[in-house]
């Protein structure tokens, strides 16, 4: 789903309350470093063609307008939610924003939360990390335990390595929450003994605070993807449920 504001919402989630996004990406196309098969924006090479993206000036004038227009019309944030069209921390003013994001959060909406969904590729830079360790909720991704079956699921740009990225969460002391999808493909099975048995030694080795595990839910770019049901999901990870490890599923 390709969304073109920066600032969007709020809409109503169960699980969020009343949510207002961000999207740090161009207005009109996708900027990731990551090509998943599952990617709900398409493939990147379908994107059409904007790279323009919002620098932290343009991010607080849209945020402050849409967070008064809230107060005005008495409509409560319960979170500030950055998704959107791509990487959000690949933003070079991602740093600033996110403080950005927190001042105004305090003076409007004190109790809302901050979260970020990403995908966990910049969490080894020094100013990502610092900037994702002062939002409430840090999600980020993890969803194959080797490079050979990321470069399946994922499919990064340039170098990655799950043992850097590892590294860099568990700097986190286990203050985050780890979103992982589980799928079916031709050439992936998150069920697989070699999926599964190493994503649970990361689980148990990082201790993430929360593991968000979900499945395809939209359009999907590639050919041939499988969901899962939730009871399947459940049944794979009841051995960590089992150990306490907090785990939320979503069909
Ligand atoms: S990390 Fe997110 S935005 Fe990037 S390709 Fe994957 S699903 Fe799409």
């Amino acid at each position: 789903m390709m969304r073109e504001e920066i600032v969007f919402g709020p809409i109503h989630s169960r699980r969020l309350g009343s949510s207002l996004g961000i999207n740090l990406l161009p207005e009109k196309g996708k900027l990731c470093n990551f090509d998943c098969i599952y990617c709900e924006c398409g493939w990147n090479k379908d994107g059409r063609g904007d790279k323009a993206i919002p620098d932290a000036k343009k991010l607080r004038k849209a945020l402050e307008a849409k967070l008064k227009d809230c107060v005005k019309n008495s409509v409560g944030i319960d979170s500030i939610t950055f998704s959107g069209d791509g990487e959000p921390t690949l933003n070079p003013d991602f740093p600033e924003i996110i403080s950005i994001t927190i001042e105004l959060r305090d003076r409007y909406f004190p109790s809302a939360k901050v979260s970020v969904l990403s995908n966990a590729t910049r969490v080894g830079k020094p100013e990502v990390f610092e900037a994702l360790k002062k939002v409430d909720n840090p999600i980020l991704k993890l969803d194959a335990p080797t490079d050979e079956l990321v470069r399946k699921i994922n499919q990064p740009h340039g170098d990655y390595h799950v043992a850097d990225v590892v590294e860099s969460l568990r700097k986190f002391d286990g203050d985050f929450v780890l979103q992982t999808m589980f799928l079916r493909s031709p050439d992936f099975d998150s069920s697989s003994s070699e999926v599964l048995d190493g994503w649970m030694a990361i689980v148990r080795d990082l201790k993430p605070r929360e593991v968000m595990v979900y499945t395809l839910d939209r359009e999907a770019p590639a050919e041939g993807l499988e969901k899962f049901t939730v009871e399947e999901m459940e049944s794979l990870t009841r051995p960590l449920i089992e150990e306490g490890v907090n785990i939320q599923i979503r069909g």
